[in-house]
């Protein structure tokens, strides 16, 4: 069994690099999440963008407002069972 890497991904991370990783946006004023998988915004964006310059970029669909949080989240649960998630400021 592969060891588990405690590798996560921050603002700096190009998003081709954490293609297993969503992200999540949370709209304030509509409570809204929206998850993103960054597999999809590096084919369509390019894989050198940044986690940082995607959450610069993202606007609410509904109310076109910024994101009040943001965090990844892996799509694989580690041997914990947990789903690391990293909280990313705005
Ligand atoms: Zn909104």
């Amino acid at each position: 069994m592969a060891p588990e890497t405690f590798w996560r991904p921050g603002l700096a991370t190009p998003i081709g690099a954490a293609r297993e990783w969503c992200l999540q946006a949370k709209c304030g004023p509509c409570d809204r999440v929206t998850a993103y998988r960054l597999a999809e915004l590096a084919d369509v964006h390019g894989a050198r963008l940044t986690v940082s310059e995607i959450v610069s970029r993202l606007r609410c669909k509904l109310c076109q407002a910024e994101p009040t949080t943001a965090e990844l989240v892996s799509e694989n649960a580690g041997r914990s069972g947990h789903f690391k998630t990293v909280p990313l400021p705005i």
